[in-house]
């Protein structure tokens, strides 16, 4: 690995406990094999971990990667993704962030951090010009996301973007088990628990230096020339934060309201205007803040800049409006972006996050759950509330304790009509913030997926797989285009610039490793992650029941564009065709043929010790 092209040429293996500090050298049949980021996350995974402990065990490891990309002239390769069982379905976990620190971990010298145990005491981890160092946190603990970001820069006297810092808040240091994973101010990987397995093993945060590292690419010339090309192809976009105006407007139903409860958002005319992109960005946009070679108006901080919702944000993504907008009935744009903020501070995902309020909103509501239960009094658009509660989860206080573990843990522990209005997965994740009885084929991947969020996107399926309709082509469709976002995130490069767009990466990887790889190896990287996570999953006991939705999740719209209209009645047959589409059995357990098809035959012995 050490004299290969596009990778720094080592993985450090910190082992918490021990407090030692170790580094990995991988070949270059493995690295082909499985690139980096994702797959080779879920290589570790699958041979490190017992898949009978919960996330907080020791032995459970936490993989921060990069791929071959990563600090190149490629748009947007300063990502990282994260691997690890996670604390909210007990099974695999792939989650990524883009910025600065995916590239600066490969300048100071390193492809991946790969953390194991659990430190005595709170620690950080210094990497800079090839060295890594353990160094003391208790001054660090209960800052949030920005804070601690702030305060090292500070302390290592970092100035600009000369650092890079990744890092957890108060609620992965308590464990909440939907904490993320942040970098600097407010990118985050924050699906099933990243954060929360982080903070099980006492690490708050690593610095990473700019330095004086480069990553030795193949053919820079051409690496360069792909990437004005890839940036040609996208350079239209201008981040995601108008999707919930653009969607209202258009009345596609797709909005997440109120837990699913109606399709009524109730935002006036004047006020779904203060939600669109341009007005936003002419009020609040102070700086820019972009990740490594990105050349796209995305990304930027906001401020609001007086009255009770004053903060200063990074560029809420379409997710976050949605869930402190629609999701929770609030129509005040600066609580919604405040909201965001505090969410991201606090070291919270966003996503569940908006489903969990939103949900303790309606059982309030509907008299399912108490005052004396909560705490406190609460409804849809209640903005002090939602604030609240944000607040006690993260400090796990009173029936935050009990938010704390997820939408799917508190309502089956609360029972009755609380549960039934529950919207998650049964693998006990919630999902993005649409509303997916609009949109089978993201609902469809969403249950099905082994990663705890989208395996595939709607983007790169074929027009008849959009919206409410056609089922068995849904099915099809996120089979076909299986293995092409694990592929992106095993190179490890942001969605909004490299598009899931293969034969692209596939140039790209050449171009950086001296490779001659075709799109359809590099597509067999993602097929090959996605085999193995789901195998990981399958043996730690998450089999074909969990491919389904809550009974919220999966209920019938009773307004809006599809009322009445339900993917439910088709959703036995869709997930027959994908699994035979995927080359699994009845059972959704992949057959011997898939596995050796992408060299994957020592999986086969495994799996059939689950028969
Ligand atoms: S598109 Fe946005 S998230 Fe992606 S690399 Fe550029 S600034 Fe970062």
């Amino acid at each position: 690995m050490v004299d290969l092209k596009g990778y720094a040429g080592k993985v450090l293996k910190i082992n918490l406990t021990e407090g030692s500090i170790e580094t990995i050298k991988y070949s270059n049949a493995v690295l082909r094999k499985y690139l980096g980021g994702t797959a080779l996350g879920a290589k570790i995974l699958y041979d490190m971990v017992p898949r009978d402990i919960d996330f907080d065990d020791p032995k459970n490891i936490v993989f921060i990667g990069t791929g071959p990309l990563n600090g190149t002239s490629i748009g947007g390769s300063g990502s990282v993704s994260i691997v690890t069982k996670g604390a909210l379905t007990g099974g695999a976990t792939s989650s990524q962030a883009n910025g600065l620190f995916g590239a600066y971990m490969k300048f100071s010298g390193f492809d991946g951090v790969l953390l194991t145990g659990c430190a005595e005491k709170w620690q950080y981890l210094v990497l800079e010009n090839g060295k890594a160092e353990l160094r003391d946190a208790s001054n660090l603990l209960g800052l949030d996301t920005y804070e601690v970001t702030d305060k090292l820069r500070e302390v290592h006297g970092a100035e600009g973007r000369t650092a890079s810092v990744l890092s957890i808040g108060p609620a992965g240091e308590k464990k909440v088990r939907w904490a993320g994973t942040f970098l600097d101010h407010g990118h985050s990987a924050s699906h099933n628990g990243t954060g929360a397995a982080i903070g099980s093993k006492r690490l708050k945060a690593i610095i990473a230096f700019r330095g004086e590292g480069k990553i030795p690419v193949y053919d820079q010339k051409l690496l360069f020339d792909i990437s004005q090309k890839m940036y040609e192809d996208v350079e239209y976009f201008r981040g995601t934060i108008g999707g919930v105006a653009n969607m209202w407007k258009s009345q596609s139903g797709a909005l997440p309201v109120k837990n699913y409860s109606t399709f009524d958002w109730g935002v006036s005319d004047e006020e779904i205007d203060t939600y669109v992109e341009q007005s936003l960005r002419d009020k609040y946009q102070i700086d820019r803040m972009q990740c490594w070679g990105c050349r796209l108006l995305h990304s930027t901080m906001f401020e609001i800049k007086e009255g009770p919702y004053k903060c200063h944000v990074e560029e809420p993504e379409y997710e976050q409006m949605a869930a402190w907008g629609p999701a929770t009935g609030i129509t005040d744009v600066e609580a919604t972006m405040m909201l965001s903020g505090l969410t991201d501070r606090l070291g919270l995902d966003n996503n569940e996050a908006g489903w969990l309020v939103g949900w303790v909103m309606e059982a309030m509501e509907q008299g399912w759950l108490s005052e004396e239960q909560v705490g406190f009094k609460t409804g849809f658009g209640d903005i002090a509330g939602a604030e609240k509660i944000l607040r006690m989860v993260a400090d796990r206080e009173g029936f935050g304790d009990l938010l704390a573990e997820g939408v799917k843990r508190a309502s089956q522990k609360l029972g009755g009509k609380a549960a039934e209005a529950a919207i998650y997965t049964m693998k006990g994740n919630t999902p993005r913030g649409h509303d997916h009885r609009n949109r089978w084929a993201e609902m469809f991947d969403t249950v099905v997926s082994n990663t705890s969020t989208i395996e595939t996107h709607m983007s790169a399926m074929s027009p008849d797989a959009q919206g409410p309709a056609n089922p068995m082509v849904i099915s099809d469709e996120v089979a076909r285009t299986k293995g092409l976002m694990q592929l992106e995130d095993s190179a490890v490069t942001c969605r909004f610039n490299t598009r899931m767009n293969h034969k692209r990466l596939a140039e790209a990887i050449s171009a950086a490793t001296g490779w001659d790889m075709s799109p359809e190896e590099a597509w067999d990287i993602g097929r090959r992650a996605v085999n193995l996570l789901r195998a990981f999953n399958l043996q730690t006991g998450i089999s074909k029941e969990y491919d389904r939705p809550s009974p919220r999740y999966g209920s019938t719209p009773i307004d809006g564009p599809t009322e009445g209209v339900s993917i439910m009645p088709h959703w036995d047959r869709m997930l027959e065709n994908y699994y035979e589409k995927m080359g699994w059995n009845s059972e959704g357990v992949p057959t011997e043929k898939t596995l050796s098809t992408l060299g994957l035959e020592w999986v086969s012995d495994d799996l059939a010790k689950l028969e």
